[in-house]
């Protein structure tokens, strides 16, 4: 594996007198996907809103490779992040969804409708192409987030509690896909979960996350299997 490929150092982060994000380290390889699992209001959407530029640091440094991310406004980046929520444009189809980014870009018509037609294929969506968000399940409009958020080519890509809308079934059907594009395309990723299954399953690494800071960090097995501490235990099931 490479070196480090996005590291922060020292992430801080507060709203008025709180302390939301209080040194937060974190490393990741090219290629690795890292979840931060946590418990609700932990701190996991702050840090990756800070990755992804959409929140102002207190403190700290991000770079990716040998960029730093300091001043650098959002789109500018190449950092694709996905919600819990979908966040599509209800008035856009599928394809005009998906091909958003490159066309805010400048990217001519003919190039954005290849890339659709690839992302289209990649997310299984490709009889869909067409189609209004309101007429997709769950699980679908999820899909066209991902492939969405894929399609400006990002470095890294951020995936915040992408599947905790949906139905167990389909939760972990799509948890199955996202791990397959992501390792087909060799992509960085940082998932945030609150769900220890899902952590498990997925992650090359685990970083658990609590009150604004990495309380440990480690392979799903290691941290199963030796817990530092009795939240750590708690929080892997390693109890159970
Ligand atoms: P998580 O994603 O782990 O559930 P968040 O990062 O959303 O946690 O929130 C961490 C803490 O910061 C929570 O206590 C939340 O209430 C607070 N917080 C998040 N965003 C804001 C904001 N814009 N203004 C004030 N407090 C916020
Ligand atoms: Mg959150």
């Amino acid at each position: 594996m490479n070196a480090s490929y996005l590291e922060l150092k020292g992430i801080r982060k507060m709203f008025g007198d709180t302390p939301v994000l209080n040194n937060v380290d974190l490393s990741i390889r090219e290629g690795e996907l890292v979840t931060l699992l946590g418990p609700s209001g932990c701190g996991k959407s702050t840090l990756l809103r800070c990755i992804a530029g959409l929140t102002e640091l207190d403190g700290g440094r991000i770079m990716l490779g040998k960029q730093d991310l300091a001043n650098l406004p959002p789109r500018s980046r190449e950092v694709g992040m996905v919600f819990q929520s979908y966040a599509l444009f209800p008035n856009l189809t599928v394809t005009e969804n998906i091909e958003y980014g490159l066309k805010m870009r400048g990217v001519p018509k003919k190039e954005r409708l290849r890339r659709c037609e690839e992302l289209l294929a990649l997310v299984d969506l490709e009889d869909k192409r067409g189609t209004y968000p309101q007429h997709l399940s769950g699980g679908q409009q999820q899909r066209v987030a991902l492939a969405r958020s894929l399609a400006v080519q990002p470095k890294v890509l951020l995936l915040d509690e992408p599947l905790s809308a949906l139905d167990a079934k389909i939760r972990k059907n799509l948890r199955t896909e996202i791990r397959e594009i992501q390792k087909r395309l060799m992509m960085t990723t940082i998932f945030v979960t609150h769900d220890q299954e899902e952590a498990l399953t997925l992650s090359d690494r685990i970083c658990i996350m609590n009150k604004g800071h990495i309380v440990q960090d480690g392979t799903p097995e290691a941290l199963y299997s030796t817990p530092r501490t009795e939240f750590v235990a708690r929080f892997m099931g390693s109890y159970n």
